[in-house]
């Protein structure tokens, strides 16, 4: 039955940011809840190994995910599963409305909500999503054990995720729609270095084809030469960046060209009260350390602009 529940701050979305904004509110003996879609972890539960969190050498993005949400939840944070239809404002109470129909009532909120994969837009891909297209390596991967598996996309989860695909695949050919790599350089060596892994250049994918089971081919064109190709695989893999979730509030929210939102050095949104953190944000880096840099001066500023509401109330009482 659907509910009407009342808390300090709501958190929006549970990755990195979020679980680490939760943390800390939660350490400030604040009431607070995480309201998560799926698993908390965000798009570190999807990723196989992380290797640039501090103090971990190598650990599995899914294990990552758990110890963030098993922290937090020590200190007190609520996690509960919710997809979240809208944020708006109600006097000085922020509300969060979910698809469940329950209501969460808050006097700050941290949005926390980063991206949905790009999709590749062409014949097929949503035809054969779930039958050899797929944008989770670590879910889908073991699937496709000895196949030919084609990653698109140059950047860091196109290559990183490619590379873990070759723990499965008989050859992972990466396709590219330049001739240089977005990713980063100790990324692109150690893919340069796999013997599992092709690279083909300057080609985009026109089509994804199949029978009525599943991928079977690629109709591939190069854009420099306009040659047309097809590429036998058993999986496709775009890796094509990601699409901010910003639109989830019913007041208008400043927000880059990109779609994603713009905040001052508090993680203040343009909506008084509302705080945004991680790959949702307008910043020049988006990794799970600067997500959680993000989540803790969210939860901080969030923590000062309560205060300034309770005494203010104080005041008029
Ligand atoms: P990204 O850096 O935006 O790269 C997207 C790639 O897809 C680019 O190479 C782009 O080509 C290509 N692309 C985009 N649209 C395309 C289309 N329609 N057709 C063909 N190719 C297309 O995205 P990402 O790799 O998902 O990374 C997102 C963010 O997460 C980045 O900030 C990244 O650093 C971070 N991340 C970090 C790690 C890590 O540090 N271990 C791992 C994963 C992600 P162009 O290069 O030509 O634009």
């Amino acid at each position: 039955m659907a509910d009407e529940k009342k808390y300090d701050v709501v958190i929006v979305g549970g990755g990195p940011g979020g679980l680490c904004a939760g943390l800390y509110t939660a350490r400030a003996n604040r009431k607070v809840v995480c309201l998560e879609m799926y698993l908390p972890g965000g798009q570190i539960a999807l990723t196989g190994d992380v290797e640039d969190y501090p103090g971990f050498e190598q650990i599995s993005g899914s294990e990552l995910a758990m110890k963030f949400a098993e922290h937090a939840r020590k200190f007190g944070l609520e996690i509960e599963m919710e997809q979240v239809e809208e944020v708006y404002c109600d006097g000085d109470d922020r509300v969060v409305r979910c698809a469940s129909g329950n209501i969460y009532r808050a006097k700050a909120i941290i949005l926390s909500t980063g991206g949905s994969p790009v999709k590749l837009g062409v014949p097929g891909e949503e035809e054969y999503s779930g039958k050899g297209v797929s944008y989770c390596a670590i879910c889908d991967g073991a699937f496709f054990k000895d196949r030919v598996i084609a990653v698109i996309g140059g950047g860091d989860a196109a290559v990183e995720e490619g590379a873990f695909l070759t723990k499965f695949a008989s050859r992972v050919i990466i396709i590219h729609r330049r001739d240089q790599l977005r990713a980063q350089k100790i990324i692109q060596q150690r893919a340069f270095d796999n013997d599992k892994i092709e690279f083909v250049w300057d080609t985009v994918v026109e089509s994804i084809n199949g029978d009525d089971q599943r991928v079977t081919d690629l109709a591939l064109k190069n854009v420099k030469t306009g040659e047309t190709s097809t590429l036998e695989v058993g999986a496709v893999f775009p890796y094509l960046g990601f699409r901010p979730r910003s639109d989830i509030t019913r007041e208008a929210i400043k927000k880059d060209q990109g779609g994603y939102i713009l905040t001052d050095q508090n993680m203040e949104t343009s909506i008084k009260g509302v705080y945004a953190c991680g790959d949702v944000r307008a910043q020049l880096v988006r990794q799970i350390t600067n997500a959680v840099g993000d989540g803790t001066t969210a939860a901080v500023a969030a923590e000062k602009y309560m205060e300034e509401l309770e005494d203010k109330a104080a005041q008029r009482a």
